[in-house]
């Protein structure tokens, strides 16, 4: 007879047979069993052929890195803790000390952070290039560079670059791309198929995607996804995956597996209202420049046109404006106190509006020529009603005024 306690530790269950439902069924491990130690000496991890252990995926992970290979039309995917997590597993798998890499002068500035600070102490070193000249680019290329950052549309400033023109240059020169597709989200352009079927295989190798934006949705959850589509550069990052041992949990896993069939139609929305409300901005005298891709004065707003336009939703749920020069920081961040359903934090694609004023003079080499001068101020869109939306920015323009 064995004891309760171990009776209720090895009590039998299985995952019932079935039963189908919208939701797919949260496995939860670390632990995985095995048949046999045949079984344990033969199964392997890289691949999804069997599980090992809990840090290498469960059902519920295969399932949405089966859905993200999907979304973003890519061929594997490996999940990680943070989409910052994601940026830092793609250059601790590609490079190594005496490598350089290229990153846009508009990156994420946590990107920035990781390569001014454990890279450079890595021996790894980087360049910045402008993202709006394919040809900077092309020069900054030497025999050392191992990886090129793409990102659309920048991060904060919002430019456009010429994502085809900087690919084509990458794989003429045969070196890795890496996009940050946060913002397109797999919607707004499909990163491996940059020309369409016009030029088959004109892609990036890799799509790096901060789940904690637009795919959870929720301003709950953060993970991040690496996608790519050759099996060799994927088990590169697995090996790596691996050895720094970035599991996800199968909750949190669960929350984006919920969200992700409402994605597209959140897009829409926000993109909608964005849309709105960068247009009614443009005509504020209190902003001098409104930086929103699909607005004609915007930088790079052409290439945004070749690549989204048609795309449902095609420019997300962000814009900036730069407010008058002869307003102070001071006043800037008294009109960002002001707004109500805006509110101050960090991150966005969730349901509530989120605003943050940003100091450009620190984040760029140089003050960009095609940004006028003035503090900024990026808005993040959320789920609310436009017109409320709108009338909260009004009342706290009065702060200005
Ligand atoms: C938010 C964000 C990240 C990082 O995602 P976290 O999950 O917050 O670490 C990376 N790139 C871009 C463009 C982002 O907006």
């Amino acid at each position: 007879m064995v004891q309760p306690s171990t009776e209720l530790i090895h009590h039998g269950y299985t995952a019932p047979d079935g039963f189908a439902a919208p939701q797919p069924g949260v496995f939860k491990a670390s632990t995985v069993f095995f048949p046999s130690v045949a079984a344990m000496r033969s199964r392997e991890w890289k691949d999804k052929t069997g599980y090992t252990y809990g840090l290498h995926g469960t059902p519920t992970s295969y399932l949405l890195e089966e859905r993200l290979c999907t979304l973003e039309g890519g061929s594997q995917c490996v999940l990680v803790p943070s989409g910052l997590a994601a940026i830092a597993l793609v250059a601790l798998s590609l490079l190594k000390s005496g490598d350089e890499v290229l990153i846009p002068d508009n990156a994420y500035g946590p990107s920035k952070s990781l390569v001014e600070g454990e890279l450079l102490g890595w021996g790894i070193t980087h360049q910045y290039y402008d993202p709006m000249d394919p040809q900077d680019l092309q020069a900054q290329i030497s025999s050392r560079t191992k990886l090129v950052w793409l990102e659309a549309a920048g991060s904060v400033t919002l430019e456009f670059p010429d994502l085809r023109e900087m690919v084509r240059i990458c794989r003429q020169r045969k070196v890795l791309t890496a996009l940050d597709n946060t913002w397109g989200a797999g919607l707004a352009f499909r990163p491996f198929a940059l020309a369409g079927a016009q030029e088959p295989g004109l892609g990036v190798d890799l799509s790096v995607h901060a789940l904690t934006k637009y795919p959870s949705g929720g301003g709950d959850v953060l993970m991040g996804s690496i996608v790519s589509r050759d099996p060799a550069l994927h088990l590169r990052l697995k090996l790596t995956h691996m050895r720094l041992g970035l599991g996800v949990g199968m909750n949190d896993v669960e929350s984006v597996l919920r969200s992700l069939p409402s994605m597209a139609l959140r897009y829409q929305a926000h993109d909608q209202a964005t849309r709105a409300l960068a247009q009614w901005a443009q005509m504020q005298s209190e902003f001098v420049q409104v930086l929103h891709p699909a607005l004609p004065e915007s930088p790079g707003h052409a290439h945004w046109q070749a690549l989204c336009q048609n795309a449902p939703g095609g420019a997300a749920g962000l814009f900036s404006v730069i407010l008058d020069p002869r307003f102070t920081p001071a006043q800037t961040d008294a009109f960002c106190d002001a707004l109500r359903l805006f509110r101050l934090g960090y991150s966005w694609g969730g349901p509530v509006s989120l605003v943050v004023p940003y100091e450009l003079a620190s984040m760029r080499s140089g003050w960009p020529a095609h940004l006028l001068r003035g503090t900024l101020v990026r808005f993040a869109v959320g789920l609310e009603a436009v017109e409320d939306l709108q009338a909260d920015i009004a009342q706290a323009l009065l702060q200005l005024r």
